[in-house]
């Protein structure tokens, strides 16, 4: 089966989700649909806090299995000690709600490690459209619970850093998504990273629904 852990959309039949409903003033909660919630850095505001609060609230339905996205964006317009600042509450947000951390991050990997060490995070960690570098890639993997989620733009040319990561990167840890792009194939974007890894897309396909599976826990997955 095909998993999409990080969506804008609305699942796909017959596709497991994680939909994100940030900001998504349509979604309604009482529908049999997981979902995460959070901060995105890129829409930070004055009243974060107000915002945090209003996380809180949705992270406690049933459906909701992770927090985010939410993370450090180096092209976003808030200072990054803001970002810092609004990240580290997510995460503690995400520690007493005992859920995973979806992760958006764009050039400050070393910061967001920071605060999850600082903040002894343990919960998995999913770094959605992952394009950290090699050397990015190693020193994530030496953090419990992390995971790394690609979808059909890790696969454009010339080719991203996250492609370049792919071989370093265990068939345990990786995911798929579909992010903000409602048409793109996930069996494409399967059979990309079977390629890379030098392994059967079939096979590869279950080890993503089993890595999904994991991070949901006990979460029925529809
Ligand atoms: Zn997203």
């Amino acid at each position: 089966m095909i998993i999409d852990c990080h969506t804008h959309n609305n699942p796909r039949p017959g596709v497991p989700s994680i939909v994100d409903v940030s900001g998504r003033g349509d979604f309604v909660f009482g529908q049999e649909v997981m979902f995460s919630v959070g901060i995105h850095p890129k829409y930070i505001t004055d009243d974060w806090e107000g915002a945090l609060i209003e996380v809180a609230k949705a992270a406690a339905h049933s459906n909701c299995v992770a927090i985010g996205e939410c993370g450090l964006d180096k092209f976003a317009d808030a200072p990054l000690s803001l970002q810092e600042k609004v990240l580290e509450s997510q995460i503690v947000l995400a520690r007493d709600f005992a859920k995973p951390l979806i992760i958006h991050c764009v050039r400050l990997y070393s910061y967001v490690i920071h605060l999850l060490r600082k903040r002894s995070f343990q919960n998995p960690v999913v770094f959605h459209g992952y394009n950290g570098n090699p050397d990015t890639t190693a020193q994530l993997l030496k953090m419990p619970n992390v995971y790394f989620s690609f979808s059909e733009s890790t696969f454009a040319t010339p080719e991203t850093s996250g492609a370049k990561s792919l071989p370093l990167i265990p068939v345990s840890r990786i995911l798929t998504e579909t992010d903000c792009d409602s048409t793109a194939d996930l069996s494409i974007t399967i059979q990309k990273i079977a390629e890379k890894k030098q392994i059967e897309a079939s096979s590869l396909q279950q080890s993503i629904y089993e890595n999904f599976m994991r991070i949901i826990g006990d979460k029925q997955a529809h």
